[in-house]
C-alpha cells in the first residue's frame, strides 16, 4: 500500500485525479502524523475538523474533474499567517488567542485551489530568530539527530514549525516566511527544499509583518517540483497589497526541463568566509562540479559589499519590526496587562508590552527605536540604507555576466538546542551569513538539499536567482537536485 504520508505533491496529485487515493484518505493520515508527533512541538494549533471538512469538499471536486494541483493537498501554516477564526500569534503572548476575522492572501490562494490545513505552526516570537527558540510555545525540535547523539537538535528558526513538520511527514508541504533567512536555513537543516521568492511575487496581505521591506512567503517542500506547484498557487497580483508586483504569475512547474546548458553560475569569492569548516567548502564545491557537469559554465564572481550584509541587516530590520511592533500597545491589539491604581496609560503600556513580549523582541525593539531616533538616524539607519543600496548594485553587476549564483545556505549543520541561547546573541546573527544579502537585494533564492555532515546531518546548497525569475531559478534548482540525488530521511525516534 501506498505510504500516504511520504508522497510529494506531484505524485498525490497524480493520484488523487486518478482516484487511487482520496483527499480524505490523506487528511485521515496526515491527521494522524500530527497526532503522533507531539514530541517535537512542531503544531501550535491543529485544525483536524477544518481538514476533514476541506478534504471532503476537495473529494467533491476531484470528482467532477479539472481540480487544481493543490485540491486535497494537506498543508501546514507558519503561525504568523493570519488565519480566519484560527488562533494567529506568531509565536508571540501578546497576540495570545488572537483569531483574525479574515484570511491572509496566500492561505486564501491555497485555499482556493483544495489545499487542506492541518494546523498552524510554531515560529520564533514574530519571526526573529534562528533556532526556533524564542516561541511562546517553547522549543520546536528537529525529527534529526547527529549520529551516536540523542541531544535534541533545532530545526532552525525562525520557520522551525514548518520545517520539522514537514521533515516528520507531518504535513505534505508547509507555509514559512523569510526575512533573512527563515525558510532557506531551517530547510537545510532539515532535508528540504526551502523558496523565498522575489520580495514582491507574493501578497504579504494578512501575513504578520516583522521587517516589511525584507519579509516575504515562500514554501517548504519535499522537492523542487512541489516547490514551483506551491509558489504557484501562493504568487498573486494582489489589490490588497501594494507592494506586490503587477507581473502575471507564469507556470513555474512547465519551467522544469532540467536543461541548464549554456546556463552562467557564479561563485562570489567574498562568500568564502572565514573559518569556512572543510564540509561546507567541499559540498560547495562538489555542487558547483555537479551544475558543470550538467552543461553550465561556473564564473567566479565579485560581492564585494557582502561584509557589510548583517551589520546592515541587524539595523534594517530592528528599524522596521520597532515600527511595526508598535501596535501592540494593549489597546489597538494584543494582551493588555492589569494596571494598578494610580497607573496611567503610559504605565498601561509599559506593563502590557512588558509582560506580552520576549527578551529577543524587546532586544529588537530597543535596537530600532535607538538607530531611528533624531541623534542617530543619520550614523545609523542612513548608512545601512545606503549599504542595502550597494548591496543590491553588487548583484545587478554580478547578473549582467551570470544566471544564477551558488552559495551554501549555512555556515554548518544543525545545532543543539541551547547551545546558542546562552552566547552572545551576535552568534546566533551569524547564521543568516550566506542568507540575508538576498533579503537585502529583494532577490528570489532556495535552498536544495545538497549532501550529508560527518555528523550524520543534512546540508543544503543555495541559488539565487535574478528577480522574478523563479522560473529560472527553479529550473537550475531541479538540475541540481537530480545530481545531488539526496534521498535521507531521519530515523523515526519521536
Ligand atoms: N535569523 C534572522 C533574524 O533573526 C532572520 C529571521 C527571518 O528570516 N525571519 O532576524
Amino acid at each position: 500500500m501506498t505510504d500516504l504520508t511520504t508522497l510529494t505533491i506531484a505524485d498525490a496529485r497524480d493520484k488523487l485525479r486518478a482516484k487511487e487515493i482520496s483527499a480524505t484518505d490523506l487528511a485521515e493520515a496526515y491527521i494522524a502524523t500530527v497526532e503522533g508527533g507531539d514530541a517535537l512541538n512542531a503544531y501550535s494549533v491543529k485544525t483536524p475538523e477544518i481538514a476533514r471538512e476541506q478534504a471532503k469538499a476537495a473529494d467533491d471536486r476531484l470528482g467532477s474533474g479539472g481540480a487544481p494541483s493543490l485540491c486535497g493537498i494537506p498543508i501546514g501554516v507558519k503561525d504568523l499567517y493570519c488565519t480566519k477564526g484560527v488562533n494567529s500569534q506568531s509565536g508571540s503572548n501578546i497576540l495570545k488567542d488572537f483569531k483574525p476575522a479574515y484570511e491572509s492572501t496566500v492561505t486564501q490562494n491555497l485555499w482556493n485551489d483544495g489545499a487542506v490545513m492541518l494546523g498552524k505552526l510554531s515560529m520564533d516570537e514574530f519571526a526573529m530568530g534562528s533556532s526556533n527558540e524564542t516561541a511562546c510555545y517553547g522549543n520546536v525540535v528537529s525529527p534529526w539527530r547527529a549520529k551516536g547523539s540523542d541531544a535534541p537538535l533545532t530545526p532552525g528558526g525562525s520557520s522551525g514549525g514548518s520545517a520539522s513538520a514537514l521533515a516528520a511527514d507531518m504535513a505534505m508541504a508547509t507555509l514559512g516566511t523569510d526575512t533573512g533567512g527563515s525558510i532557506r536555513q531551517p530547510a537545510a537543516f532539515t532535508g528540504l527544499v526551502g523558496l523565498k521568492p522575489t520580495w514582491g511575487r507574493v501578497s504579504r496581505w494578512g501575513i504578520i509583518a516583522f521587517a516589511s521591506s525584507l519579509d516575504q512567503a515562500g514554501p517548504f517542500t519535499r522537492t523542487v517540483r512541489d516547490a514551483a506547484i506551491m509558489l504557484g498557487s501562493m504568487a498573486s497580483v494582489d489589490d490588497k497589497d501594494s507592494t506586490s508586483a503587477e507581473i502575471a504569475v507564469p507556470d513555474y512547474e512547465a519551467a522544469l526541463t532540467g536543461d541548464i546548458k549554456g546556463k552562467r553560475i557564479g561563485v562570489p569569492k567574498e562568500y568564502v568566509a572565514d573559518g569556512m569548516s572543510s564540509e561546507i567548502k567541499a559540498l560547495w564545491e562538489k555542487g558547483a562540479e555537479d551544475l558543470r557537469a550538467k552543461g553550465a559554465e561556473i564564473v567566479e564572481i565579485s560581492l564585494p559589499h557582502t561584509k557589510y550584509a548583517l551589520p546592515a541587516y541587524y539595523i534594517i530590520a530592528p528599524a522596521e519590526a520597532s515600527s511595526n511592533l508598535a501596535r501592540y500597545d494593549g489597546v489597538r491589539y494584543g494582551h493588555r496587562a492589569d494596571i494598578g491604581k494610580g497607573d496611567g496609560i503610559t504605565e498601561m503600556y509599559e506593563k502590557s508590552r512588558a509582560a506580552g513580549f520576549g527578551a529577543e523582541v524587546k532586544r529588537r525593539i530597543m535596537i530600532g527605536s535607538y538607530v531611528l531616533s533624531a541623534g542617530y538616524y543619520d550614523a545609523y539607519y542612513s548608512r545601512a540604507q545606503k549599504i542595502r543600496t550597494l548591496i543590491k548594485r553588487d548583484f545587478e553587476q554580478a547578473f549582467e555576466t551570470v544566471d544564477a549564483i551558488l552559495t551554501p545556505t549555512t555556515p554548518s549543520p544543525a545545532f543543539e538546542l541551547g547551545s546558542m541561547t546562552d552566547a552572545d546573541p551576535v552568534e546566533m546573527y551569524l547564521q543568516d551569513i550566506f542568507t540575508v544579502t538576498v533579503n537585502m537585494a529583494g532577490l528570489p533564492g532556495i535552498s536544495v538539499p545538497a549532501g550529508m555532515s560527518e555528523s550524520g546531518l543534512p546540508l543544503g546548497l543555495q541559488l539565487i536567482g535574478k528577480a522574478f525569475d523563479e522560473a529560472g531559478l527553479l529550473n537550475t534548482a531541479y538540475a541540481l537536485e537530480e545530481t545531488a540525488g539526496f534521498t535521507a530521511k531521519p530515523d523515526k525516534w519521536w
